[in-house]
């Protein structure tokens, strides 16, 4: 069970797999207030950078899922590298239908939200490992700009308009599904570089040591169109932030 193996080369060098910066997920552990001890699980935890820093700085106690068996090995070593081995796991494994036989006060899907279907089947089912009182944290895109055609939509690679909402939107969205939105963090334009710039390096690299891959042509076409196209369209539309909510 794997992702497309073009994610697997592209971010082989990323420890976060989205806009946020380890400065980032460093705010939004402070927002959380995590005390010693809280569960937090994650689906989707990509190659662990939340669960291990926050053990780290807040000793919390995490479960990671995530489909990729490459992430899923990096993030085992990063829990090594920053000796909280005792206290995160990572699964390899389908995060879909997930629930955690313990209930968690943190459950969170961090630019994952196809897992459930979309934000509201995603928050339904992490509601479902929440104990009475949690929090759950939602990583999800917004338009920064609402784009004017459907043309831009795509030149975000977002397939269409109606597929994110602009950030109120997205924020009422949330309490039509009956949550009040606790707490949030954004991510800025700089995150988004260290995101998509750090695909490009990884790429080059990647094409110099993998010239005869089957997957060459593909990642040369990218490499050479990416720049352009992320500056014209995705660092000005699209927005990202986590969203931190509990029920009503
Ligand atoms: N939350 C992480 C990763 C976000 S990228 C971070 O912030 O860095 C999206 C992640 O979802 C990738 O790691 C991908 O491998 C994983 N993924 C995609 N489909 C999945 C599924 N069905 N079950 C579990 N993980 C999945």
């Amino acid at each position: 069970m794997d992702i497309p193996r073009i994610f697997n080369i592209t971010e082989s060098a990323h420890r976060i797999h989205n806009p946020f910066t380890p400065e980032k997920f460093a705010s939004l552990g402070a927002a959380l207030r995590l005390e010693t001890g809280a569960r937090v699980l994650d689906l989707g935890s990509g190659s662990g950078e939340m669960l291990c820093t926050w053990a780290r700085d807040y000793g919390i106690i995490g479960t990671g899922i995530d489909m990729s068996p490459l992430f899923t090995e990096q993030a085992k070593r990063r829990a090594e590298e920053l000796g909280v081995a005792d206290q995160v796991k990572f699964i390899h494994g389908d995060a879909a239908g997930y629930v955690s036989d313990e209930k968690v006060d943190v459950a969170a899907c961090v630019g994952a939200t196809w897992i459930g279907g979309g934000v509201a089947g995603t928050i339904e089912l992490l509601a479902r490992s929440l104990c009475t009182g949690g929090i759950i944290l939602i990583g999800e895109p917004y338009w920064r700009q609402l784009p004017p055609t459907e043309e831009v939509a795509k030149g975000c690679l977002v397939g269409s308009i109606a597929d994110y909402l602009p950030l109120p939107e997205l924020l009422a969205f949330f309490g039509h599904l009956g949550y009040d939105v606790v707490e949030m963090v954004l991510a800025d334009q700089d995150g988004w570089d260290r995101y998509e710039a750090a695909k490009w390096l990884t790429m080059r690299r990647w094409l110099e040591a993998n010239p005869e891959d089957e997957l060459a042509k593909e990642i040369r076409a990218q490499l050479t169109s990416e720049p352009e196209r992320y500056v014209k369209y995705t660092r000005e539309y699209l927005g990202w932030g986590v969203f931190a909510l509990m029920k009503r």
